[in-house]
Protein backbone atom coordinates (compact mmCIF):
# COMPACT_ATOMS: atom_id res chain seq x y z
CA UNK A 1 0.00 0.00 0.00
CA UNK A 2 1.14 3.67 -0.56
CA UNK A 3 0.91 6.33 1.53
CA UNK A 4 -2.33 7.01 -0.07
CA UNK A 5 -4.51 4.43 0.81
CA UNK A 6 -2.56 3.55 3.96
CA UNK A 7 -4.74 5.73 6.35
CA UNK A 8 -7.76 4.46 4.72
CA UNK A 9 -10.01 1.82 6.50
CA UNK A 10 -11.96 -0.77 4.56
CA UNK A 11 -15.16 -2.17 5.04
CA UNK A 12 -15.31 -5.66 3.26
CA UNK A 13 -18.65 -6.88 2.61
CA UNK A 14 -19.31 -10.38 4.26
CA UNK A 15 -19.99 -12.07 0.99
CA UNK A 16 -22.41 -14.91 0.65
CA UNK A 17 -20.92 -18.28 -0.42
CA UNK A 18 -23.50 -17.56 -3.85
CA UNK A 19 -21.96 -14.26 -4.49
CA UNK A 20 -18.32 -15.38 -4.52
CA UNK A 21 -19.18 -18.46 -6.82
CA UNK A 22 -20.31 -15.78 -9.23
CA UNK A 23 -17.56 -13.60 -8.70
CA UNK A 24 -15.02 -16.26 -9.26
CA UNK A 25 -16.41 -17.64 -12.55
CA UNK A 26 -13.95 -15.88 -14.94
CA UNK A 27 -16.71 -15.20 -17.55
CA UNK A 28 -19.83 -15.22 -15.78
CA UNK A 29 -20.14 -11.76 -15.41
CA UNK A 30 -18.51 -10.12 -18.67
CA UNK A 31 -21.37 -12.59 -20.45
CA UNK A 32 -24.09 -10.82 -19.01
CA UNK A 33 -22.61 -7.20 -19.29
CA UNK A 34 -22.04 -8.30 -23.04
CA UNK A 35 -25.93 -9.72 -23.10
CA UNK A 36 -27.09 -6.33 -21.30
CA UNK A 37 -24.93 -3.97 -22.57
CA UNK A 38 -24.64 -1.45 -19.33
CA UNK A 39 -25.13 -1.60 -15.86
CA UNK A 40 -27.45 -4.74 -14.52
CA UNK A 41 -28.48 -6.16 -11.02
CA UNK A 42 -27.98 -10.15 -10.00
CA UNK A 43 -30.46 -11.65 -7.76
CA UNK A 44 -30.55 -14.44 -6.09
CA UNK A 45 -33.84 -15.93 -5.01
CA UNK A 46 -32.63 -19.05 -3.10
CA UNK A 47 -30.86 -16.97 -0.32
CA UNK A 48 -34.76 -15.37 0.13
CA UNK A 49 -36.25 -18.33 0.12
CA UNK A 50 -33.62 -19.40 3.08
CA UNK A 51 -34.30 -16.00 4.65
CA UNK A 52 -37.98 -16.56 4.55
CA UNK A 53 -37.30 -19.67 5.88
CA UNK A 54 -35.48 -18.63 8.95
CA UNK A 55 -38.52 -16.52 9.86
CA UNK A 56 -40.97 -19.19 9.35
CA UNK A 57 -38.67 -21.96 11.67
CA UNK A 58 -38.12 -19.26 14.50
CA UNK A 59 -42.00 -18.76 14.58
CA UNK A 60 -42.62 -22.63 14.74
CA UNK A 61 -39.83 -22.65 17.63
CA UNK A 62 -42.14 -20.70 19.84
CA UNK A 63 -44.90 -22.08 19.18
CA UNK A 64 -46.56 -19.72 17.56
CA UNK A 65 -48.76 -19.31 14.68
CA UNK A 66 -48.55 -16.92 12.45
CA UNK A 67 -47.66 -15.38 8.69
CA UNK A 68 -44.57 -13.71 7.10
CA UNK A 69 -45.51 -10.74 5.02
CA UNK A 70 -42.96 -9.78 2.23
CA UNK A 71 -42.06 -5.60 2.24
CA UNK A 72 -42.64 -5.95 -0.99
CA UNK A 73 -41.29 -1.49 -1.72
CA UNK A 74 -37.72 -3.23 -0.72
CA UNK A 75 -37.34 -4.18 -4.21
CA UNK A 76 -38.71 -5.11 -7.41
CA UNK A 77 -38.16 -7.97 -8.83
CA UNK A 78 -40.70 -10.42 -9.57
CA UNK A 79 -38.58 -13.27 -8.55
CA UNK A 80 -38.51 -13.48 -5.00
CA UNK A 81 -43.01 -13.98 -5.40
CA UNK A 82 -42.69 -17.57 -6.54
CA UNK A 83 -40.64 -18.40 -3.27
CA UNK A 84 -43.11 -16.64 -1.35
CA UNK A 85 -45.91 -18.85 -3.11
CA UNK A 86 -43.93 -21.89 -2.19
CA UNK A 87 -43.52 -21.49 1.29
CA UNK A 88 -46.92 -20.62 2.02
CA UNK A 89 -46.34 -17.08 2.94
CA UNK A 90 -47.12 -13.77 2.08
CA UNK A 91 -47.05 -9.84 1.26
CA UNK A 92 -47.57 -7.02 2.53
CA UNK A 93 -47.85 -4.50 0.05
CA UNK A 94 -49.00 -0.44 -0.65
CA UNK A 95 -50.02 0.36 -4.08
CA UNK A 96 -52.41 -0.80 -7.06
CA UNK A 97 -49.44 -1.91 -9.17
CA UNK A 98 -48.07 -3.60 -6.27
CA UNK A 99 -51.07 -5.75 -5.49
CA UNK A 100 -51.23 -6.61 -9.08
CA UNK A 101 -48.20 -7.74 -9.43
CA UNK A 102 -48.43 -9.92 -6.22
CA UNK A 103 -51.31 -11.57 -7.75
CA UNK A 104 -50.13 -12.14 -11.11
CA UNK A 105 -47.28 -13.98 -9.80
CA UNK A 106 -49.58 -16.04 -8.15
CA UNK A 107 -50.08 -14.62 -4.58
CA UNK A 108 -53.71 -15.33 -3.46
CA UNK A 109 -55.94 -12.32 -2.06
CA UNK A 110 -55.74 -13.72 1.26
CA UNK A 111 -52.27 -13.51 1.66
CA UNK A 112 -51.80 -10.29 0.57
CA UNK A 113 -51.62 -7.24 3.28
CA UNK A 114 -52.55 -3.62 2.39
CA UNK A 115 -50.72 -1.13 4.45
CA UNK A 116 -49.74 2.62 4.19
CA UNK A 117 -50.81 6.06 4.81
CA UNK A 118 -54.35 6.87 3.23
CA UNK A 119 -54.90 4.60 0.26
CA UNK A 120 -57.23 5.54 -2.48
CA UNK A 121 -60.25 3.90 -3.08
CA UNK A 122 -59.00 1.55 -5.98
CA UNK A 123 -56.64 0.47 -3.82
CA UNK A 124 -58.95 -0.19 -1.06
CA UNK A 125 -61.44 -1.87 -4.06
CA UNK A 126 -59.21 -4.10 -5.17
CA UNK A 127 -57.74 -5.41 -1.60
CA UNK A 128 -61.74 -5.64 -0.82
CA UNK A 129 -62.61 -8.09 -3.87
CA UNK A 130 -59.33 -9.59 -3.15
CA UNK A 131 -59.49 -11.07 0.49
CA UNK A 132 -56.86 -9.11 1.31
CA UNK A 133 -56.41 -7.64 4.54
CA UNK A 134 -56.26 -3.95 4.91
CA UNK A 135 -54.27 -1.97 7.62
CA UNK A 136 -56.48 0.91 8.20
CA UNK A 137 -54.38 4.19 8.78
CA UNK A 138 -56.83 6.67 9.77
CA UNK A 139 -60.20 7.23 11.10
CA UNK A 140 -61.77 8.96 7.81
CA UNK A 141 -60.39 5.80 5.84
CA UNK A 142 -62.32 3.62 7.98
CA UNK A 143 -64.92 5.30 6.74
CA UNK A 144 -64.01 4.90 2.98
CA UNK A 145 -63.50 1.45 3.50
CA UNK A 146 -66.63 0.83 4.98
CA UNK A 147 -68.79 2.12 2.34
CA UNK A 148 -66.73 0.42 -0.19
CA UNK A 149 -67.36 -2.75 1.01
CA UNK A 150 -70.89 -2.48 1.17
CA UNK A 151 -70.69 -3.30 -2.95
CA UNK A 152 -67.10 -5.04 -3.16
CA UNK A 153 -67.78 -7.37 -0.37
CA UNK A 154 -66.52 -7.67 3.32
CA UNK A 155 -63.50 -6.96 3.92
CA UNK A 156 -60.84 -8.42 6.74
CA UNK A 157 -58.82 -5.36 8.68
CA UNK A 158 -56.00 -4.17 11.42
CA UNK A 159 -56.13 -1.02 12.89
CA UNK A 160 -52.50 0.44 12.23
CA UNK A 161 -51.54 2.03 15.68
CA UNK A 162 -49.68 5.56 15.95
CA UNK A 163 -46.28 4.50 18.26
CA UNK A 164 -46.93 5.85 21.73
CA UNK A 165 -43.15 6.41 21.56
CA UNK A 166 -43.22 7.88 17.99
CA UNK A 167 -46.01 10.28 18.55
CA UNK A 168 -44.54 12.83 15.37
CA UNK A 169 -44.70 9.23 13.19
CA UNK A 170 -47.14 10.11 10.08
CA UNK A 171 -48.99 7.01 10.57
CA UNK A 172 -51.43 5.31 12.67
CA UNK A 173 -53.92 5.25 14.52
CA UNK A 174 -53.58 7.80 18.61
CA UNK A 175 -54.94 5.88 21.52
CA UNK A 176 -58.70 7.96 20.81
CA UNK A 177 -58.51 7.21 17.49
CA UNK A 178 -58.23 3.56 18.00
CA UNK A 179 -61.18 3.79 20.59
CA UNK A 180 -63.35 5.40 18.16
CA UNK A 181 -62.44 3.07 15.56
CA UNK A 182 -62.87 -0.22 17.83
CA UNK A 183 -66.16 1.18 18.18
CA UNK A 184 -67.00 1.95 14.60
CA UNK A 185 -65.98 -1.60 14.05
CA UNK A 186 -68.64 -3.65 16.32
CA UNK A 187 -71.19 -1.40 14.22
CA UNK A 188 -69.89 -1.86 10.73
CA UNK A 189 -69.81 -5.64 11.51
CA UNK A 190 -70.04 -7.77 8.78
CA UNK A 191 -68.89 -5.20 5.69
CA UNK A 192 -65.72 -4.45 8.08
CA UNK A 193 -64.29 -7.10 9.99
CA UNK A 194 -61.70 -6.07 12.84
CA UNK A 195 -59.21 -8.55 13.08
CA UNK A 196 -56.51 -7.23 14.74
CA UNK A 197 -54.01 -4.65 14.81
CA UNK A 198 -50.83 -3.61 13.43
CA UNK A 199 -47.70 -1.08 13.95
CA UNK A 200 -44.35 -0.76 12.11
CA UNK A 201 -41.67 1.09 14.07
CA UNK A 202 -38.37 2.92 12.71
CA UNK A 203 -34.98 1.76 14.33
CA UNK A 204 -34.16 -1.93 14.30
CA UNK A 205 -34.48 -2.48 18.46
CA UNK A 206 -35.85 -5.43 20.29
CA UNK A 207 -37.66 -3.98 23.29
CA UNK A 208 -39.80 -1.54 21.78
CA UNK A 209 -41.18 -3.85 19.55
CA UNK A 210 -41.79 -6.37 22.02
CA UNK A 211 -43.23 -3.55 24.70
CA UNK A 212 -45.79 -2.22 22.43
CA UNK A 213 -46.73 -6.03 20.75
CA UNK A 214 -47.67 -6.60 24.31
CA UNK A 215 -49.48 -3.74 25.08
CA UNK A 216 -51.41 -4.44 22.18
CA UNK A 217 -51.91 -8.49 22.88
CA UNK A 218 -53.79 -6.85 26.36
CA UNK A 219 -55.87 -4.69 23.48
CA UNK A 220 -56.45 -7.89 21.41
CA UNK A 221 -57.87 -9.56 24.79
CA UNK A 222 -59.95 -6.71 25.68
CA UNK A 223 -61.79 -6.37 22.09
CA UNK A 224 -62.19 -9.87 21.72
CA UNK A 225 -64.22 -9.56 24.92
CA UNK A 226 -66.36 -7.14 23.25
CA UNK A 227 -67.21 -10.18 20.72
CA UNK A 228 -65.10 -8.27 17.83
CA UNK A 229 -63.24 -11.57 15.69
CA UNK A 230 -59.77 -10.94 16.88
CA UNK A 231 -56.94 -13.64 15.75
CA UNK A 232 -54.20 -11.33 14.86
CA UNK A 233 -51.52 -9.08 15.59
CA UNK A 234 -48.73 -6.91 13.39
CA UNK A 235 -45.14 -6.13 14.47
CA UNK A 236 -44.39 -4.46 10.91
CA UNK A 237 -40.84 -4.73 9.84
CA UNK A 238 -37.54 -3.36 10.70
CA UNK A 239 -35.63 -6.20 11.35
CA UNK A 240 -32.26 -5.57 11.73
CA UNK A 241 -29.46 -6.82 8.90
CA UNK A 242 -25.48 -7.04 9.03
CA UNK A 243 -23.33 -5.91 6.27
CA UNK A 244 -20.18 -5.45 7.74
CA UNK A 245 -18.23 -7.60 10.47
CA UNK A 246 -18.07 -5.28 13.51
CA UNK A 247 -14.48 -5.06 14.01
CA UNK A 248 -13.97 -3.01 10.39
CA UNK A 249 -17.32 -1.28 11.47
CA UNK A 250 -16.01 -0.13 15.05
CA UNK A 251 -12.96 0.79 13.42
CA UNK A 252 -14.87 2.69 11.12
CA UNK A 253 -17.00 4.65 13.63
CA UNK A 254 -14.23 5.38 16.11
CA UNK A 255 -11.30 7.01 13.61
CA UNK A 256 -13.82 8.64 10.99
CA UNK A 257 -12.55 11.61 9.68
CA UNK A 258 -13.84 13.96 6.70
CA UNK A 259 -10.99 13.89 4.66
CA UNK A 260 -12.00 10.10 4.01
CA UNK A 261 -14.65 11.40 1.39
CA UNK A 262 -14.06 13.26 -1.73
CA UNK A 263 -14.86 16.65 -1.67
CA UNK A 264 -15.09 16.53 1.80
CA UNK A 265 -18.56 15.85 2.19
CA UNK A 266 -19.99 14.90 5.54
CA UNK A 267 -22.69 12.90 6.24
CA UNK A 268 -24.64 12.68 9.43
CA UNK A 269 -26.03 9.36 9.98
CA UNK A 270 -25.19 5.86 8.37
CA UNK A 271 -27.14 2.54 8.71
CA UNK A 272 -25.77 0.71 11.63
CA UNK A 273 -24.14 -1.71 9.01
CA UNK A 274 -23.22 -4.09 11.88
CA UNK A 275 -25.66 -4.95 14.72
CA UNK A 276 -27.18 -8.16 16.27
CA UNK A 277 -29.27 -9.37 16.83
CA UNK A 278 -30.27 -9.63 13.32
CA UNK A 279 -33.27 -11.31 11.23
CA UNK A 280 -34.96 -14.19 12.43
CA UNK A 281 -32.76 -13.78 15.66
CA UNK A 282 -34.47 -10.29 16.51
CA UNK A 283 -37.76 -12.12 15.84
CA UNK A 284 -36.51 -14.67 18.42
CA UNK A 285 -35.47 -12.28 20.70
CA UNK A 286 -39.13 -10.35 20.47
CA UNK A 287 -40.71 -13.55 21.19
CA UNK A 288 -38.77 -14.19 24.09
CA UNK A 289 -39.07 -11.21 25.72
CA UNK A 290 -41.10 -11.41 29.38
CA UNK A 291 -43.83 -9.76 30.44
CA UNK A 292 -45.55 -10.69 34.01
CA UNK A 293 -43.23 -13.90 34.00
CA UNK A 294 -44.04 -15.63 30.85
CA UNK A 295 -42.53 -14.40 27.28
CA UNK A 296 -44.47 -12.89 24.30
CA UNK A 297 -44.54 -16.10 22.68
CA UNK A 298 -46.77 -17.50 25.55
CA UNK A 299 -48.72 -14.11 25.56
CA UNK A 300 -49.71 -14.83 22.01
CA UNK A 301 -50.21 -18.86 22.50
CA UNK A 302 -52.56 -17.92 25.04
CA UNK A 303 -54.60 -15.40 23.69
CA UNK A 304 -55.05 -17.70 20.60
CA UNK A 305 -53.22 -14.69 18.62
CA UNK A 306 -51.26 -15.11 15.10
CA UNK A 307 -48.20 -13.17 14.73
CA UNK A 308 -48.06 -11.29 11.16
CA UNK A 309 -44.25 -9.92 10.51
CA UNK A 310 -43.77 -7.57 7.39
CA UNK A 311 -40.05 -7.63 6.69
CA UNK A 312 -38.41 -5.72 3.74
CA UNK A 313 -34.76 -5.84 3.98
CA UNK A 314 -34.33 -8.63 5.94
CA UNK A 315 -35.71 -11.10 3.63
CA UNK A 316 -33.38 -9.60 0.63
CA UNK A 317 -30.38 -9.53 2.68
CA UNK A 318 -27.17 -10.97 0.85
CA UNK A 319 -29.55 -12.11 -1.96
CA UNK A 320 -28.50 -9.93 -4.40
CA UNK A 321 -25.32 -7.50 -6.00
CA UNK A 322 -25.29 -4.72 -8.42
CA UNK A 323 -22.44 -4.59 -11.45
CA UNK A 324 -21.12 -1.41 -13.36
CA UNK A 325 -19.30 -1.40 -15.70
CA UNK A 326 -15.64 1.39 -15.36
CA UNK A 327 -16.03 3.80 -17.98
CA UNK A 328 -12.39 5.49 -16.58
CA UNK A 329 -10.05 6.89 -14.01
CA UNK A 330 -8.76 9.85 -13.50
CA UNK A 331 -6.98 11.47 -10.91
CA UNK A 332 -6.89 15.21 -10.07
CA UNK A 333 -5.23 14.14 -6.24
CA UNK A 334 -4.14 11.75 -4.36
CA UNK A 335 -6.69 9.63 -4.67
CA UNK A 336 -8.66 8.83 -8.05
CA UNK A 337 -12.40 9.24 -9.31
CA UNK A 338 -14.39 6.29 -11.18
CA UNK A 339 -17.00 6.40 -13.32
CA UNK A 340 -19.27 3.90 -14.08
CA UNK A 341 -21.54 3.12 -16.76
CA UNK A 342 -24.82 3.37 -13.79
CA UNK A 343 -26.61 6.81 -11.49
CA UNK A 344 -26.37 7.08 -8.14
CA UNK A 345 -29.72 6.43 -7.86
CA UNK A 346 -29.21 2.44 -7.98
CA UNK A 347 -27.68 2.87 -4.43
CA UNK A 348 -30.92 4.21 -2.59
CA UNK A 349 -28.96 5.46 0.43
CA UNK A 350 -27.31 8.80 -1.52
CA UNK A 351 -30.52 9.77 -1.31
CA UNK A 352 -31.37 9.97 2.12
CA UNK A 353 -27.94 11.95 2.79
CA UNK A 354 -26.11 8.68 3.59
CA UNK A 355 -23.83 6.24 1.86
CA UNK A 356 -23.73 2.63 1.37
CA UNK A 357 -21.03 1.74 2.90
CA UNK A 358 -19.88 -1.89 1.76
CA UNK A 359 -17.29 -1.25 -0.33
CA UNK A 360 -17.49 -2.41 -4.03
CA UNK A 361 -15.05 -4.83 -5.67
CA UNK A 362 -12.57 -4.56 -8.19
CA UNK A 363 -14.04 -7.11 -10.95
CA UNK A 364 -11.11 -6.31 -13.51
CA UNK A 365 -11.27 -7.83 -16.89
CA UNK A 366 -7.57 -9.14 -17.63
CA UNK A 367 -6.46 -10.70 -14.06
CA UNK A 368 -2.58 -10.82 -15.46
CA UNK A 369 -2.46 -6.82 -15.09
CA UNK A 370 0.32 -5.31 -12.68
CA UNK A 371 -1.02 -3.93 -9.83
CA UNK A 372 -0.28 -1.01 -7.95
CA UNK A 373 -2.80 0.21 -4.99
CA UNK A 374 -5.07 3.36 -5.56
CA UNK A 375 -7.77 5.25 -3.59
CA UNK A 376 -11.03 5.84 -5.92
CA UNK A 377 -14.42 7.62 -5.10
CA UNK A 378 -17.43 6.50 -7.69
CA UNK A 379 -19.01 8.92 -9.79
CA UNK A 380 -21.84 7.95 -11.88
CA UNK A 381 -22.50 8.41 -15.67
CA UNK A 382 -24.49 11.57 -15.50
CA UNK A 383 -23.39 15.71 -15.55
CA UNK A 384 -24.51 16.51 -12.07
CA UNK A 385 -21.41 17.11 -9.52
CA UNK A 386 -23.78 15.06 -6.87
CA UNK A 387 -24.22 11.84 -8.88
CA UNK A 388 -21.76 10.03 -7.00
CA UNK A 389 -22.03 6.77 -5.90
CA UNK A 390 -19.42 6.66 -3.36
CA UNK A 391 -17.93 9.28 -1.65
CA UNK A 392 -15.67 7.67 0.40
CA UNK A 393 -12.28 6.78 -1.25
CA UNK A 394 -12.13 3.42 -1.16
CA UNK A 395 -9.05 1.48 -1.04
CA UNK A 396 -8.12 -1.12 -4.28
CA UNK A 397 -5.84 -3.45 -5.10
CA UNK A 398 -5.38 -1.49 -9.06
CA UNK A 399 -6.50 1.20 -10.54
CA UNK A 400 -10.48 0.35 -12.45
CA UNK A 401 -10.16 0.38 -16.27
CA UNK A 402 -12.55 0.87 -18.91
CA UNK A 403 -14.22 -2.65 -19.50
CA UNK A 404 -13.59 -3.61 -15.78
CA UNK A 405 -16.86 -4.13 -13.62
CA UNK A 406 -17.17 -2.78 -10.64
CA UNK A 407 -19.97 -4.96 -8.14
CA UNK A 408 -21.16 -3.23 -5.59
CA UNK A 409 -22.19 -6.15 -2.53
CA UNK A 410 -25.29 -6.88 -1.03
CA UNK A 411 -27.76 -3.92 -2.76
CA UNK A 412 -30.88 -6.41 -2.75
CA UNK A 413 -32.93 -4.67 0.30
CA UNK A 414 -33.53 -0.51 -0.98
CA UNK A 415 -30.01 0.12 -2.85
CA UNK A 416 -31.17 -1.40 -6.22
CA UNK A 417 -34.38 0.31 -7.76
CA UNK A 418 -36.07 2.15 -5.26
CA UNK A 419 -35.17 5.08 -6.20
CA UNK A 420 -33.64 4.91 -9.98
CA UNK A 421 -34.50 7.00 -12.65
CA UNK A 422 -34.28 6.96 -16.59
CA UNK A 423 -32.15 10.53 -15.99
CA UNK A 424 -30.65 10.83 -19.12
CA UNK A 425 -33.08 8.84 -21.23
CA UNK A 426 -30.89 6.04 -19.49
CA UNK A 427 -32.63 2.62 -19.76
CA UNK A 428 -33.34 0.92 -15.99
CA UNK A 429 -30.52 -1.45 -14.97
CA UNK A 430 -32.32 -4.71 -16.00
CA UNK A 431 -32.39 -7.43 -13.21
CA UNK A 432 -30.67 -10.85 -13.85
CA UNK A 433 -31.82 -14.10 -12.08
CA UNK A 434 -29.27 -16.54 -11.03
CA UNK A 435 -29.55 -19.83 -10.02
CA UNK A 436 -27.37 -23.33 -9.40
CA UNK A 437 -27.93 -25.83 -12.30
CA UNK A 438 -27.74 -29.29 -11.32
CA UNK A 439 -24.33 -29.97 -12.06
CA UNK A 440 -23.65 -27.01 -9.83
CA UNK A 441 -23.12 -24.23 -12.99
CA UNK A 442 -24.32 -21.66 -12.53
CA UNK A 443 -27.31 -20.14 -14.67
CA UNK A 444 -29.30 -17.14 -15.59
CA UNK A 445 -32.18 -15.12 -16.84
CA UNK A 446 -33.87 -12.28 -16.87
CA UNK A 447 -36.42 -11.28 -14.02
CA UNK A 448 -39.89 -10.93 -15.83
C1 LIG B 1 -41.35 -0.40 4.82
C2 LIG B 1 -42.31 -1.18 5.62
C3 LIG B 1 -42.00 -2.49 5.98
C4 LIG B 1 -40.68 -3.15 5.68
O1 LIG B 1 -39.63 -2.56 6.42
P1 LIG B 1 -38.17 -3.20 6.47
O2 LIG B 1 -37.37 -2.22 7.25
O3 LIG B 1 -37.69 -3.32 5.06
O4 LIG B 1 -38.27 -4.51 7.14
C5 LIG B 1 -42.97 -3.21 6.66
N1 LIG B 1 -44.17 -2.67 7.01
C6 LIG B 1 -44.48 -1.39 6.69
C7 LIG B 1 -45.80 -0.86 7.09
C8 LIG B 1 -43.57 -0.61 5.98
O5 LIG B 1 -43.88 0.66 5.68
Amino acid sequence: MNAVTLDLPTLPAIEPEWQRRVRADRQLLFDIHHAVGGPFHVVYPAQFSENLRSFQRTLAAHGVRGQVYYGKKANKAGCWLPEIVDLDAAVDVASEPELVHALAHGVRGRDIGVTGAAKTDALLRLAARHDCVVAVDALDELARLAEIAQSAGPVRILLRRLPPNAPHSRFGLSADDLDTAITLCARLRPAVELIGFSFHLDGYAVAPRAELAFDLIRLCAKTKAQGLPITALSVGGGFACRYLRDKDWNAFLAHRRDDWFHAGKRFEKFYPYAQSPTGADMLDAILATTFDGRTLATHLRDNDIQLFLEPGRALLIDAGCTVFPVLGYKQNADYGITTVHGLSMSVSEQWKGSEFLPDPILVPRNSDRATSPIATCVGGASCMEYDVLTWRKVPMPQRPEPGDLLLYPNTAGYQMDKNESEFHQLPLPPKVVVSTHEEGRIRWRMDK
